[in-house]
């Protein structure tokens, strides 16, 4: 995999602030940051002189994190009202045009680091060839096609696969065009049409062999859970992540709805498996809803699902289970600048800011097995660094508005 060569330039120079992000103390210190060579090279005490020859930021007044990580987007979706019907109205190419726009997106909101949860296999020319895009793009993890059944969650970017031989083949394959990120879809999804999201659709050995074989290779694994059992099924397969963590079920009336089973939560809690929550997913299209005063039965149901949504969460939280922050980005009305607004969830759902701040850094970066390397301010990290203009430890929608975005050692928004 080549890097974009913009991005790994020599200069040597220092970041100033008052409020830089501790990850072990999870608070704010004072200090100067030492980059070079597109990586943090040491953090010294904010009195340490600085030779004259060096460059010097200073963001006194900001507070000065790890770049976010998204660990959840779809780069190929449009995130309008209707993206399914975008991407079957677009060719490969358009797709791939958009995906890049997408990925600029995010890292211009903050997003040093995103991966991708389903595409084509054509996107994955992104992932091989960063330094051929015509934009700035974060550090891209990409999936490439989900793993899934025929007429599958998904099946449409053909990730079809049949039988064990066909697993192993497509991760094969993906590992071959630049995947560093091996998904599956263990439940149907909402998204497409004929595919009933409370169905768990792997057996335990198919996910035990998913989970096994990205392991072997060190990649990360993520499985799509709607239904309950397909919640526990990844658990015990030992996936790096879950993603919604649902417990869709249908009901009597042949409704879908949310039923929080404590003991499959306590499996997830067992597993070591992080969670992938996107309380924000579609939150804007929710919100004028909710202000609607004549709403179908459906819209009222999709309203209350979504509080037992966001209750179930902080269920979670209690237990322990390790969150990280994905948004979804890219489906229905759920735009690539908003992976504040999942921060801000995440606070309101019940997890302690600095634990919602690890979600988006170095939690994240674990679940992506790249936490030797991305996800702090320390010695010998990826110089992937923000600031924001208030105190994400007080204000849930600190991330709103990032004032300094840096990838790598590249100033890619310069602070103003
Ligand atoms: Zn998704």
């Amino acid at each position: 995999m080549k890097e974009d060569p913009a991005v790994s330039q020599p200069a040597r120079y220092w970041i100033r602030s008052p409020t830089i992000w501790c990850e072990e103390r999870g608070r704010f210190e004072p200090g100067l940051i030492l980059i070079g060579d597109g990586q943090i090279r040491a953090i010294e005490p904010i009195a340490t002189a600085v030779p004259a020859v060096d460059a010097v930021i200073d963001l006194s007044g900001s507070w000065v994190l790890p770049g976010l990580i998204n660990t959840h987007v779809h780069l190929e979706f449009s995130a309008s009202s209707q993206p399914l019907a975008d991407f079957e109205a677009e060719t490969a190419e358009e797709r791939l045009l958009r995906a890049a726009g997408n990925a600029h997106r995010l890292l211009t909101s903050g997003v040093t680091t995103a991966r991708d949860c389903g595409s084509s296999w054509i996107m994955l020319a992104l992932a091989r060839r960063p330094d051929l895009s015509p934009v700035m793009l974060p550090r891209l993890l990409c999936s490439g096609p989900p793993i899934t059944v025929p007429k599958g969650h998904l099946h449409f970017m053909h990730g079809v696969v049949h039988d064990h031989d066909e697993i192993r083949a497509h991760i094969d394959r993906l590992e071959a065009e630049g995947g560093r990120s091996v998904k599956v879809m263990a439940s149907g999804g909402q998204m497409t049409p004929g595919s009933l999201p409370e169905e768990t659709v792997f057996t335990q050995e198919s996910l035990n062999l998913i989970a096994d074989e990205a392991r072997r290779r060190g990649l990360p694994s993520v499985s799509h859970v709607l239904a309950t059992e397909s919640i526990r099924r990844s658990a015990i397969a030992r996936f790096d992540s879950l993603e919604h963590c649902a417990f869709f079920e249908r009901d009597g009336q042949g409704v879908i709805v949310r039923i929080f089973d404590p003991e499959v939560a306590s499996v997830v809690r067992d597993s070591g498996s992080a969670m992938m929550a996107n309380l924000s997913t579609a939150t804007r299209y929710l919100d004028g809803l909710r202000e609607s005063a004549n709403r179908t039965s459906a819209e009222s149901h999709s309203l209350r699902q979504f509080d037992i949504m966001v209750e179930n969460f902080g269920k979670m939280v209690e237990l322990g289970i390790p969150m990280v922050c994905g948004n979804d980005a890219g489906v229905r009305d759920t735009p690539f600048e908003d992976t504040w607004l999942e921060f801000a969830w995440l606070v309101k759902g019940g997890l302690p800011a600095a634990d919602a701040i690890r979600a988006a850094t170095s939690g994240a970066a674990k679940a992506l097995l790249i936490d030797d390397s991305v996800g702090r301010i320390a010695r010998g990290y990826s110089a992937d660094i923000i600031a924001v203009a208030s105190d994400p430890l007080v204000d849930p929608m600190a991330f709103r508005h990032t004032t300094f975005v840096m990838r790598a050692g590249e100033v890619i928004r310069p602070s103003p």
